[in-house]
């Protein structure tokens, strides 16, 4: 069956869990992670118990969700959703648990962000299978001790660092995702071009990799985007001119940068001379959180070239100013 693209964010959720790999044979890329994975999980079945907790860290749309996906499905058992801001207290966390079924993958997002006043249940929940539940308030409160089924948490999170040591340690497997090499990309978006049903010529997947920022959700974004424009303005067949001039309708440049992108890179170099500035400050010249330009952002930047990391603080490399139409100073601190 065709799907239907449409504008509404309701279609585009559809559309992404269309794309979505169903098993890790079908996930492309990450293979060291992919490998280990499947360890963890064959070693879980051949003893007949649920997996270890699982931590999954990475930059967000690099397929921590799909990969708790496809945990759940190759355990055979269902996938329950929750997330750190969804937590505020521990009674949210109880009451998560206490849906949770013997064999259960739990997937939760986002994790880092949880309420601190969850933690600890969250602790003897993950090691025990126990939580303490109190009644009553003042001197006269008790904890009543409840026991819970074995499940398996999947944890997600845009860097383990986040997390505090004691959270960290009771996860017995942890993996990295690593942002997609341009020619992944073009195996995900071949993919995708595939169940879209959307002739994808090779120098058109090859144009729409370059520009995603190592990101398969962005991928399958741009992907979509372009379609539309084959279809309206062109023949229905996206060949490397046809997505060139989607991506120029989209106000995509070469390198894919997004807003927050090119937020930091244009604060670095108009307000900070190209650096080197400490990245609070950076963040707050941007309107957004520490962790979020840290995690979201630099990762991109500093693989694309265009930001270095360094002890005395961030700093714009040649290429940014170039990129930003910029001339580059002489006395440029890179
Ligand atoms: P995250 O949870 O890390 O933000 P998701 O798992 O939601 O990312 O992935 C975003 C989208 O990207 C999904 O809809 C999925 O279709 C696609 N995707 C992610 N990783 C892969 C992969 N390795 N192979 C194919 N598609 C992927």
């Amino acid at each position: 069956t065709r799907l239907v693209g449409g504008d509404a964010d309701q279609d585009e959720r559809t559309v992404e869990a269309a794309l979505r790999p169903r098993t890790l044979a079908e996930f492309v890329g990450q293979e060291r992670l992919r490998e280990q994975l499947s360890l963890v999980l064959d070693a879980a079945k051949a003893r007949g118990r649920s997996a270890d907790h699982i931590l999954l860290s990475g930059p967000p749309g690099l397929g921590k969700t799909t990969l708790a996906m496809i945990v759940a499905a190759e355990m055979g058992v269902p996938l329950r959703i929750t997330s750190g801001p969804a937590i505020q207290h521990a009674g949210d966390l109880a009451a998560i648990l206490s849906s949770v079924s013997e064999g259960d993958v739990l997937f939760f997002d986002e994790i880092h962000r949880m309420a601190r006043p969850a933690e600890e249940m969250l602790y003897t929940a993950m090691e025990d299978f126990r939580v303490d539940v109190i009644v009553g308030k003042g001197p006269g409160a008790t904890a009543i001790p409840l026991d819970l089924p074995h499940f398996t948490m999947v944890g997600a999170t845009t860097r383990t660092g986040l997390l505090p040591g004691p959270l960290r340690d009771r996860f017995g497997f942890t993996g990295h995702l690593e942002l997609y090499e341009p020619a992944e990309l073009e195996r995900v978006l071949v993919r995708s071009a595939g169940l879209l049903e959307v002739e994808l010529r090779r120098d058109g997947s090859r144009e729409i990799a370059g520009r995603s920022r190592g990101t398969p959700r962005i991928a399958n974004r741009l992907l979509r985007r372009v379609r539309d424009f084959a279809e309206v303005r062109a023949d229905s067949i996206i060949s490397g001119a046809v997505a060139r001039a989607a991506l120029t309708v989209f106000a995509v440049d070469e390198l894919g940068l997004d807003r927050l992108d090119r937020a930091v890179l244009t604060a670095l170099c108009r307000n900070f001379a190209g650096g080197p500035v400490g990245l609070g400050t950076l963040a707050v010249a941007v309107g957004e959180e520490r962790e979020t330009v840290e995690e979201v952002a630099e990762p991109f930047l500093v693989r694309a070239g265009l930001l270095a990391r360094t002890p005395r603080g961030r700093v714009a490399t040649p290429a940014a100013w170039t990129h930003l139409g910029l001339a580059v100073p002489r006395d440029v601190a890179f």
